[in-house]
């Protein structure tokens, strides 16, 4: 056996196991724990409306204390409301960069800046309210569909509720059940696709309403009319917000105001579909490799 493998072995173990034993709910409150070295400064800051700028300044940062080097380096700068795509290998660092912004991880060198606030200078529970995640592994707890899609906002009313589902494309089938929003999901309860379980996470972030969006693009096919539906509500929801998507669609990339290629090295290419085509390096490359066939998308 292979002596390195085991620690990620271990992990995917666990990982397995949260996911056969564990609600959707506690699963999530364990992965927000999974890091408890990361706690408020003593004069952490509360925050309140937020533009969205997001500045990274020679951001470094590893995994395992140093052992496995994924940003090194790195300067980003996106501003409030544009949308960022992130494209590259796999294990490149897309999911560790995004995942950087809510303080899941904490970075050895430089800043990372909201506003042109130090995000550890912010309380992190405002951090993260300001801040909606849409994984491809949809977290849904054990309750009625209400509460699924209030633990947004959990001062919401039933109108709002009902506003954010409609926005999500997911109302009409709501009311088709019999108990409509008092329906009972989970283990017990009615089982929902993963097209309808995306939709209802996206009505709990309008709810939500945060500046910013962080959209972990699905690689996994979904019917071609969900799929077109939640791209849609996808669209609507990232108006307006600082968006950084790891895309898989060609749509989302050509649409994005920015892409970003990311290689082990770092950042490879920055710049719209156009420039990065004209400029003919390693975008366009995985473009004309990748998407040849997409390309009447
Ligand atoms: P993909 O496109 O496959 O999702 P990615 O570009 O999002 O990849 P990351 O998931 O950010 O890449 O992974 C970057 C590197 O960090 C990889 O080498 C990966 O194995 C490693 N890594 C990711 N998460 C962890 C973790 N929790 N602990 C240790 N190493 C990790």
């Amino acid at each position: 056996v292979n002596f390195f493998m085991q620690p990620i072995r271990r992990l995917s173990e666990f990982s397995q196991q949260l996911q056969d034993g564990m609600t959707g709910f506690e699963r999530f409150i364990e992965i927000m724990d999974i890091e408890p070295d990361i706690i408020d400064r003593e004069n952490a800051m509360e925050l309140k409306d937020v533009k969205g700028d997001i500045e990274f300044n020679n951001v470094s940062f590893s995994y395992n204390n140093g052992k496995n080097t994924v940003l090194s380096n790195m300067n980003l700068s996106i501003d409030a409301g544009k949308t960022v795509a992130l494209v590259g290998p796999s294990g490149a660092g897309k999911t560790t960069l995004c995942h950087l912004i809510p303080r899941f991880y904490e970075i050895e060198e430089g800043e990372i800046l909201l506003d042109n606030i130090d995000i550890r200078d912010i309380k992190i529970k405002d951090l993260r309210k300001k801040i909606g995640l849409v994984q491809q592994d949809v977290f849904l707890f054990t309750g009625t569909i209400r509460d699924n899609i209030i633990y947004g906002d959990p001062e919401a009313n039933d109108e709002d509720v009902i506003e954010a589902a409609k926005k999500a494309s997911i109302h009409d089938f709501i009311i088709s059940l019999p108990e409509g929003y008092d329906t009972f999901i989970g283990e017990k309860g009615v089982k929902l696709s993963g097209g309808q379980k995306q939709r209802i996470s996206i009505a709990r972030l309008f709810l939500k309403n945060p500046p910013i969006l962080v959209l972990d693009e699905a690689t996994s096919a979904l019917d071609n009319e969900t799929e077109i539906m939640i791209q849609k509500s996808l669209e609507d929801l990232s108006k307006g917000r600082t968006t950084l998507v790891i895309a898989h669609r060609l749509s989302t990339i050509k649409n994005a105001d920015e892409i970003l290629v990311l290689t082990a090295d770092g950042i490879a290419e920055q710049g719209s579909h156009e420039n990065l085509i004209e400029k003919d390096g390693l975008y366009a490359k995985l473009y004309k490799s990748q998407f040849k066939d997409l390309m009447q998308e």
